[in-house]
């Protein structure tokens, strides 16, 4: 039982961890040729900016004094029961479709595994720039703090959103002076920590196959289904491996689904940037789109816009199909085609059904959903009305009319181009979740995190040193985190 190894090991150590503590330290078991045992980074300061106080009692670390989390996240003392020595991930992957075998965790590692108390899941510690590795070619091994800021940021919403994504646990200014092409240089540098249910990611697949190192791939085949897909843990390895590859397929289309019913433009869709848990993570140039447009693109150095908003499917499914070769040897060529092709269609379904669920509206049957979809997404794609004002007017159908009508987009709603959507909400009831009596809902305008906004938030730390306006937006986000859960 977690709760009583937890107690057990609180008398061995002086950290004050609470009962819902419990540390693993599986990934080591996969062995030397997954990963390099590598030290932290000495930082020349340490100023704690964010703590992710609710992540952290789940997993039992919401005791610790600031110094104490400091000590941990910031310097990367060993957690009780932990790894002795952090370790830097390999992986290669495919970088806007062309392979690298030159990647790695090159300003990152694993720091430690715990389990959520909550439904007992596995979840990584992860960093992101605590120092270099074998993997940081000629990079520093940093993350500059705006970064980590927009980390912060970029999660809060997604989680909000109910997007599966990794949480940002930690971040710590460093006070070192960075260099960078994208930013006014020198600038500030931090140290991040994220929660996450793996970091095993397509790529890590692809680097074993590069070497056709088959047994590795079994191996690891076998340990993601322990850990994360029990239920086909112990099927025979061919009929696992297939297995696998259609959780992996079935997790991605959510993940897909997400971002397209929030808006959201991860930016860097590369198959070293896809956890095979098809839990979002490693934000980096994302953005939220204002307006409903398959054309929007995150990154600037995106030239060809291969991952703008629309086409964020299209590259999941080709990444899906490099994980496919990757367990060809395992699973023959047709039965992975046959479960690759289901993508299209469960990421569309998933995408109904995310809608729905951003709308507060329980299903009336796959017609009545595929026609409420496409009316709403013909409406936001002609008129470009604002993205996220519209889910948050129309939360519960029609039972919103009224504040739909008083708010901003109201023009939006007396066109011609909203009728269709009006006739499809017709037929829905709100969800039983839904509690437009929230604080929230009286807000003229819903919470958003548009690029300005971004830029703003950023301005006020980097120009006054003031951190209110991220807090406050934090706290916002919080808000409309609890208008949403059910
Ligand atoms: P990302 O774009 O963050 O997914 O990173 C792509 C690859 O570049 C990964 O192998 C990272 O570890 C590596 N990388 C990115 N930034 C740095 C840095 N400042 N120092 C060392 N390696 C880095
Ligand atoms: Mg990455």
């Amino acid at each position: 039982s977690i709760r009583a190894a937890a107690r057990d090991l609180r008398d061995l150590v002086l950290m004050p961890v609470t009962e819902f503590y419990h540390a693993e330290t599986l990934h080591e078991g996969l062995g030397e040729p997954f990963f390099d045992r590598v030290e932290p980074a000495a930082f020349p300061q340490h100023l704690l900016r964010y703590r992710n106080q609710r992540w952290a009692a789940r997993v039992g670390l919401d005791g610790l004094s600031d110094t104490e989390w400091v000590e941990h996240f910031g310097r990367f003392a060993p957690l009780p029961g932990g790894f002795a020595h952090p370790l830097a991930l390999r992986y290669h992957g495919h970088q806007f479709r062309v392979y690298n075998a030159d990647l790695g965790d090159g300003r990152g590692f694993l720091f430690a595994q715990l389990r959520d108390s909550q439904d007992g899941r596995l979840l990584d510690l992860g960093t992101k720039g605590s120092g270099q590795t074998p993997w940081s070619r000629r990079g520093d091994g940093r993350l500059t703090l705006k970064g980590g800021v927009r980390e912060i940021l970029a999660t809060e919403m997604l989680e909000a959103l109910g997007v599966d994504t990794s949480k940002t646990f930690s971040l710590i200014e460093t006070g070192e002076a960075l260099m960078r092409g994208d930013e006014p240089s020198p600038t500030r540098s931090s140290v991040l920590v994220r929660l996450s249910h793996s970091h095993i990611r397509i790529g890590t697949f692809q680097r074993l196959a590069f070497h056709d190192d088959t047994a590795a791939i079994d191996r690891l085949v076998e340990y993601v289904c322990r850990h994360y897909f029990p239920a086909i843990a112990d099927l025979p390895a061919p009929e696992r491996a297939l297995a696998f590859l259609e959780e992996v397929v079935v997790r991605v289309a959510r993940l897909g689904a997400g971002y397209m019913a929030s808006g959201f433009v991860h930016g860097v869709l590369n198959s070293d940037n896809i956890n095979v848990t098809g839990e979002s993570f490693d934000y980096g140039p994302w953005r939220f789109a204002p307006v409903y447009d398959p054309t929007f693109t995150a990154a600037y150095f995106d030239e060809i816009g291969l991952y703008a908003f629309g086409r964020q499917p299209g590259a999941l499914g080709w990444n899906l199909s490099r994980l496919a070769e990757c367990l060809i040897h395992l699973i023959g060529l047709k039965p992975a085609e046959q479960v690759l092709v289901t993508f299209p269609g469960r990421i569309q379904q998933e995408f109904r059904a995310m809608l729905l669920n951003r709308l507060g509206l329980a299903s009336a049957g796959d017609d009545a959903d595929a026609a409420l979809a496409k009316a709403l997404v013909d409406f936001l794609q002609t008129t470009k009305a604002p993205f996220e004002q519209t889910f948050f007017d129309w939360r519960g159908g029609l039972a919103s009319a009224e504040r739909a009508q008083r708010g901003p987009s109201a023009d939006h709603y007396l066109a011609d181009a909203f009728a269709p959507v009006r006739a499809a909400l017709a037929q829905y009831r709100p969800a039983p979740n839904v509690r437009l009596d929230h604080p929230y809902f009286r807000r003229p305008t819903p919470c958003t995190m548009l690029i300005d906004e971004v830029e703003a938030l950023w301005a006020s730390i980097a120009e006054r040193d003031d951190w209110a306006p991220l807090y406050a937006k934090i706290a916002a986000i919080g808000e409309m985190r609890s208008a949403y859960e059910s």
